[in-house]
């Protein structure tokens, strides 16, 4: 299906974002066009370098190749959506019709500093939908260079017209498509629009005031939760260029089934089987339920397929404290296949006293 786009690049899994930015580097101007005049296979790999790129060179688009080995995973942002109706092998294109349709438009708005959203999933038990829980979550993202606190400047520089961009916030590249070569325009990342940098940026942080590190934050899944459910986590996305502000963590939660129990909505489903005696004479029996086994008084008369509530042993009613669903249990009647010939006895007195 998809292409390992760090195989393209010449990285290994898990490269740095200035890793694939030095390698793109490097690469695309080895392949340029210019330099392999009818050269197929040369515009081809050219072709391949670009769209690994155009992924793995933005920090929220590599996240989510990082995390799902696609840029089309669940809950991608906005704009993104196109992306996925192509399918695997032309993503480059779908996003040159993304810019082509756009007009550019997108390089002449200034981009924002502020980091970038991240959003990834989180499988909690059913229990801890329960009772709530803390959950460590481990993740690659953007933090503030130590270096230079965030700032991207080396100590004491001078702020000169950026060099990528000639000072103008945008920078050209042509791309190959349908329709021919087109141009397209790009907000200049390394000036972030604004056609300016300082003469030396940071060395640690290439000038973004941030790097990609391993982190570790803490979520808090709050009890009663549904499964396919996201919780924000505010300022846990990468942190900004520059020292701008940070993104959000987006945890998309996954509830692992229980297979003694159905939820629906706040309410708790289960099932019982009784003996047909069970059910004509009454007994009681134990039930499991979600805050453990609770003794269920089945009376005498039960009918197959009746309902008993278990009151306030359902699910905790998500952000309140007080509330609870309901258990409901189903009872089956089991009526026996095989009669010894006492029992077969007893049962004709039976149905002959019924009878009077
Ligand atoms: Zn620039
Ligand atoms: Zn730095």
């Amino acid at each position: 299906m998809t292409k390992d786009y760090y195989q393209v690049l010449g990285l290994s899994r898990g490269a740095t974002i200035e890793e694939v930015k030095k390698a793109y580097r490097r690469l695309s101007k080895e392949l340029h066009p210019d330099k392999h005049k009818g050269d197929k296979s040369a515009e081809q790999r050219f072709k391949e370098v670009n769209e690994a790129y155009e992924v793995l060179g933005d920090p929220q688009k590599k996240q989510m190749y990082d995390q799902f080995g696609t840029t089309s995973g669940p809950g991608m942002g906005g704009g993104f959506e196109g992306f996925s109706g192509f399918g695997g092998d032309f993503s480059g294109f779908a996003d040159i019709f993304e810019n082509f349709f756009r007009g550019g438009g997108g390089a002449r708005r200034k981009p924002s500093k502020r980091g970038e959203d991240i959003e990834i999933q989180l499988t909690a038990d059913f229990q801890d939908a329960v009772a709530g829980a803390q959950r460590e979550i481990h993740l690659n993202k953007m933090v503030r260079c130590k270096e230079c606190d965030g700032a991207g400047t080396a100590k004491g520089a001078r702020i000169v017209s950026c060099p990528d961009c000639g000072g103008t916030g945008q920078i050209t590249r042509q791309q190959q498509s349908f329709f021919g070569t087109i141009a397209q325009r790009f907000a200049c990342t390394r000036c972030n629009a604004s056609g300016e940098v300082p003469e030396q940026a940071c060395v640690s942080c290439g000038g973004e005031g941030r790097r990609e590190e391993k982190a570790t934050v803490t979520v808090r899944v709050p009890a009663g939760i549904h499964d396919g459910q996201t919780l924000r986590v505010r300022g846990e996305g990468n942190v900004g260029r520059q020292g701008a502000e940070s993104g959000d963590l987006f945890v998309r939660i996954a509830v692992k089934p229980d297979k003694r129990f159905v939820r629906e909505g706040d309410d708790i489903h289960s099932e019982i089987t009784l003996s047909a005696l069970d059910a004509i004479l009454g007994t009681q029996v134990h039930v499991e339920t979600v805050y453990g086994a609770v003794e269920l008084k089945i009376p005498q008369g039960t009918q197959p397929g009746q309902v008993f509530r278990l009151k306030d042993k359902g699910m905790p009613v998500a952000g309140t404290t007080s509330r609870t669903g309901d258990h409901y249990v189903t009872a089956h009647v089991e009526v026996p296949k095989k009669l010894s010939r006492k029992e077969r006895e007893l049962l004709e007195q039976w149905k002959d006293i019924s009878r009077e």
